[in-house]
């Protein structure tokens, strides 16, 4: 398999990650502990670097969810394969994600979260495929739009490859998307 070309390189994530947890840390801060939900896979390494950088209190909780779609179209039809073991009703929610595509996955867990009653639901993104969206996903701190390109590293990956390198590549798949 060939290395993937850098496209975010590791220093641009982490300047980008220290101001992301800086501007959440200052709109928490007085609010009490903010419960920090990342999707597996692809979020555990963004959401490991944020949750280290925020000054406020915070929770770390995991979920994960399958599209019914092939690899790299997302139908829609989102399933939850693992849970939450407690409940948010009350807590100040934010799901961070890995990459927002078509919006169609954050769009659905938001809808499902919201029904939980937090006291407050809001999102961050590391990447997002600006003109590829679909649905009109609200994203409240965004690290970078990037162009309609398969991303991997820093979490990401391309048929379980390439999820631990430290910066945001591109690869091309051999299969084209949907
Ligand atoms: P959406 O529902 O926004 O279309 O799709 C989001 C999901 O598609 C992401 O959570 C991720 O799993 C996958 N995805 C979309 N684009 C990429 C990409 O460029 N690279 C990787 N590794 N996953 C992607």
């Amino acid at each position: 398999m060939t290395e993937p070309k850098i496209l975010i390189s590791e220093e641009d994530i982490r300047r980008k990650v220290d101001e992301l947890a800086a501007q959440i840390s200052a709109d928490y801060e007085g609010k009490g502990e903010v419960t920090l939900i990342a999707v597996l896979k692809g979020a555990f390494i963004f959401l490991a670097d944020l949750s280290r950088r925020l000054t406020i209190p915070r929770d770390v909780e995991f979920m994960a969810l399958s599209s019914y779609g092939k690899a790299g179209a997302t139908s829609g039809a989102v399933r939850v394969v693992m849970d939450l073991r407690d409940s948010i009703e009350g807590k100040h929610v934010l799901v961070v994600e890995d990459i927002v595509d078509t919006g169609k996955t954050l769009q659905y867990l938001l809808d499902l979260l919201q029904t939980r009653e937090p006291a407050s639901l809001k999102t961050c993104a590391l990447v997002r495929k600006k003109d590829r969206h679909e649905v009109d996903v609200k994203i409240d701190y965004l690290g970078f739009d990037i162009p309609n390109v398969w991303v991997v590293g820093y979490g990401l990956d391309y048929a379980e490859h390439h999820r631990t390198l430290p910066y945001i590549g591109v690869v091309e798949p051999r299969e084209s998307r949907g």
